[in-house]
């Protein structure tokens, strides 16, 4: 048998990949909400941002709105993974709903820091994308003190009132090197800018660029899982490119790959954004076995052992139900 050019057929397999502890807990506390209450269970914006995620969820009962206003009044609603604004929990109190806030405790973190550098009446560059959610709910938090930065290019437009007294603080699901950037350009125009107490972009976001950072060199196309409105996923396939894949796709399903992509591939890197389940690199997986990629070599970058107990309103209705 001629060996191929391109060499023999592998998949770098990256780990850690897929659910982070934020989305698990988030994804647990919806099922768990529909186990104990049973259907409708109302979920304000889509629990964590995966397609498959929320049609199953859909098909065991849950109804995802887009706001409040939607939920019938004294109704139960989730609040999402990517955190709320006060102005939203607020319009919750208004109609009366009962609230389970899904939100990752590694946003509320974010959200803490932005009320407590408004608090001393610092001016807060949030570095995100905006229109996210996240983004949204943080920005809430002390919209007359945030102005959001969405990248390196918008840096020159910040305008602030004591140059002395600003810090910047990100949205957790960012690419890390971008950031750094953006921070390296600020930091040029604001020389005492203050960094966050801690890392805004969180470990679930970190480790997923390293794992794919190491295999994007050897890899001539590197398939990322994930939804289109995934930020973390998006940025994948961003870092993936930036460090030497060839070539690379997102799909949220196999049936997605294209058959025309492997032509003159050898090696294929895999991953997953944070809120996607394993199922679905398994597929993934399954139809490159049958391309011939079926030599699996699993990459690992990092140990992953986060996890968070559930929100606190379901903790004590659990609990008082036994
Ligand atoms: Fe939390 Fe990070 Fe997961 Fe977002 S990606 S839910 S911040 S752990």
């Amino acid at each position: 048998d001629a060996m191929p050019i391109a060499g023999p057929k592998k998949v770098l397999l990256a780990a850690p990949r897929g659910y982070c502890a934020g989305v698990d807990r988030a994804v647990i506390a919806v099922e768990k909400a529909l186990e104990h209450y049973g259907p409708p269970v109302y979920v304000r914006k889509q629990i964590v941002h995966n397609v498959h995620v929320v049609s199953s969820l859909e098909a065991k009962g849950a109804v995802f709105v887009e706001e409040n206003e939607e939920v019938p009044e004294g109704a139960l609603v989730v609040f999402s993974a990517h955190g709320v604004s006060p102005a939203v929990i607020a319009s919750a109190a208004d109609r009366g709903l009962r609230t389970i806030d899904a939100t990752c405790p590694l946003v509320t973190k974010v959200h803490r820091e932005a009320v407590r550098f408004a608090k001393d009446d610092f001016d807060i560059l949030l570095i995100g994308h905006e229109g996210h959610e996240e983004v949204e709910g943080t920005a809430g938090e002390a919209p007359e003190h945030i102005q959001i930065v969405n990248g390196p290019h918008e840096v020159d437009d910040v305008k602030v009132r004591d140059p002395e007294k600003v810090i910047w603080l990100s949205q957790t699901t960012l690419s890390v090197d971008e950031t750094m950037e953006t921070v390296r350009l600020l930091k040029e125009r604001f020389p005492t800018l203050q960094d966050p107490p801690s890392d805004d972009i969180c470990y679930a976001t970190t480790n997923r660029q390293v794992a794919i950072k190491n295999i994007s060199p050897r890899a001539d196309l590197v398939l990322v899982v994930g939804s289109a409105n995934s930020s973390n996923s998006v940025r994948l396939v961003e870092v993936a490119l930036e460090y030497g894949a060839k070539n690379s796709y997102r799909v949220d399903f196999a049936n997605e790959v294209d058959e025309s992509w492997f032509e003159g591939v050898a090696t294929v890197g895999v991953t997953s954004g944070a809120s996607v389940p394993e199922i679905l690199v398994q597929d993934v997986l399954r139809l490159l076995a049958d391309y011939g990629y079926a030599d699996v070599e699993e990459i690992v970058t990092a140990e992953e052992d986060l996890l968070f107990s559930l929100p606190k309103e379901l903790r004590a209705t659990l609990k008082a139900a036994g």
